[in-house]
């Protein structure tokens, strides 16, 4: 997908002249040493470079200028070892457009009880240096991420590694592309957004190919390609008796092989991160990309089924967070539901395209009637989830605004098989209970669809958020109505003086 390691956060600490040259050196040394340990730090999954002390206002321009314009770097740590006064910041905080972490820390964890003395309180100032760091950037409304304690500690590097995740994603999604083929569904509302505001806000752009162009490139498709996808699904899958070779449906599981290859080739050609299809205008295909969408999100791209762009957008981005973690992430959605009041829970999926990176244990494939959409029988691979905690995001237009909610949800094992059921699925029971959990997501504005991982938690979409300037509601085990009808009508009145601020 992308490779974190090529990409670059800068630590960045603040002084100023007034404390002579072996204080600085001392601060520059430590410095490098702390952003050396970050870089080697296993939870930090990019580089993390220590560029200068700062002492001056030009300085500081100069870096934030250098930061903009280095495609590498990905975000800003800063850190004030000792007091620097921030006017000097002012400058270049006011042009920096990278994201930001600001790193409360302190370069020894103990105090000296028995040594401390006036040099080592004027080295080791960060309490009270961060804090005149971080009002310059309350005052210039500066978002950022916010970390406190020691920094070899576990939480610490963990936040930063979560912090740098998101980065990395915001750094994917800036002049990111998305390939919808046809349009939305017909008439459905929350798929539907402003592409303009979605490039302004979010750095994507949003567009539309002729169905005709990708079903050209599909039936180009040499046999010999489709022989060797066919053969990773040997590997990979356990193919039904009717999809193997001889079998009555074999050819239906060779036209998806055929529609990935096509699809891929399409999507590497333009450069393309994301895609949508829809299943009202399939003309020419004979099947739903069904296991063809399945395995691309396993390769990495976003995808929303019915032209969800948004959730296209949205699962590609949590796929690039979670390079490298345990747990997958897919396009979901919410579809039936078990309303037996002594266990009320969600059954998720979607026609078909589920991403297999959720998948607990060894995929189906499988070949069964779509019962809409009257194309032929596409294959797809049928799994379940693995139980534990997950993720649900969805993103969806305001009108004035974009909102992203995340449901803490937790995945449990189905009361009994089902048998009958040729899709892949997770259950989920919704925090803090079924009845609030779907009256919040109902009363927040949901959409159907969203964007399932268990390898992130909110904190990653709430850092995505502050680095994006969108609104932001999580829905977890302290959620209630009351309170969060006052946060959505606070958000409401937020959001519109927000343009002036
Ligand atoms: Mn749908």
């Amino acid at each position: 997908m992308i490779d974190l390691k090529k990409l670059e956060v800068w630590f960045i600490t603040g002084s100023q002249d007034l404390y002579g040259p072996e204080v600085l050196k001392t601060v520059g040394n430590h410095s490098q040493e702390m952003a050396n340990f970050l870089n080697n730090s296993a939870k930090v999954p990019v580089k993390v470079v220590f560029k200068s002390v700062m002492r001056s206002l030009d300085e500081v321009t100069n870096i934030c200028i250098e930061a903009n314009a280095a495609r590498q770097c990905i975000g800003i740590i800063t850190w004030c070892h000792t007091f620097s006064p921030s006017k000097m910041w002012i400058n270049g905080l006011k042009i920096l457009n990278k994201p930001m972490l600001q790193l409360h820390t302190q370069y020894n964890r103990d105090l000296p009880w028995g040594e401390i003395d006036m040099d080592f309180m004027n080295l080791n100032q960060a309490a009270h240096g961060d804090r005149e760091h971080g009002f310059i950037l309350s005052r210039l409304r500066k978002s950022r991420k916010i970390v406190v304690g020691y920094w070899k500690e576990d939480d610490v590097q963990e936040r930063i590694g979560i912090w740098s995740r998101v980065a990395a994603a915001w750094y994917d999604m800036q002049g990111a592309k998305i390939a919808r083929f046809g349009d939305n569904m017909r008439e459905v509302a929350v798929t539907e957004g402003d592409k303009v505001e979605a490039q302004i806000k979010l750095g994507l752009s949003v567009n539309t190919w002729p169905v005709g162009d990708i079903v050209k490139v599909v039936n180009e498709v040499s046999e010999t390609e489709v022989d060797k996808i066919v053969q990773e699904y040997n590997d990979l899958y356990l193919i039904a008796d009717a999809g193997k070779k001889g079998g009555a449906k074999h050819d239906n599981v060779r036209y998806q092989a055929r529609i990935e290859a096509g699809f891929k080739k399409f999507l590497e050609a333009g450069n393309f991160k994301a895609f949508t299809t829809t299943f009202e205008d399939l003309h020419g295909l004979k099947q739903l990309p069904g296991l063809a969408s399945q395995r691309l999100m396993a390769a990495g791209y976003g995808f929303g089924a019915e032209g969800d762009w948004k959730h296209a957008a949205l699962v590609r981005a949590i796929k690039v967070m979670s390079i490298g973690l345990k747990g997958g992430c897919t396009f979901m959605e919410d579809y039936t539901y078990h309303l037996d009041p002594k266990g009320m829970k969600v059954l998720g999926a979607h026609m078909l395209e589920i991403c297999p990176s959720i998948a607990d244990g060894k995929a189906k494939l499988e070949v069964h009637p779509l019962g809409i959409g009257g194309k032929d029988d596409p294959a797809r691979l049928v799994f379940n989830v693995a139980t534990g905690p997950a993720t649900l995001t969805s993103m969806i237009d305001m009108g004035n605004r974009f909102r992203v909610l995340v449901h803490d949800v937790d995945c449990v094992k189905p009361d009994a098989d089902l048998p009958k059921l040729p899709v892949a699925r997770a259950m989920w029971v919704p925090q803090p209970d079924m009845k609030t959990g779907a009256a919040a997501w109902i009363l927040t504005g949901g959409a159907h669809h969203n964007a399932f991982s268990q390898a992130i938690t909110a904190e990653y979409i709430e850092d995505f958020s502050d680095i994006a300037g969108i609104e932001f509601v999580h829905i977890n085990k302290d959620t209630s109505i009351t309170n969060l009808k006052k946060e959505l009508q606070w958000n409401e009145i937020y959001y519109m003086l927000a343009k002036g601020l």
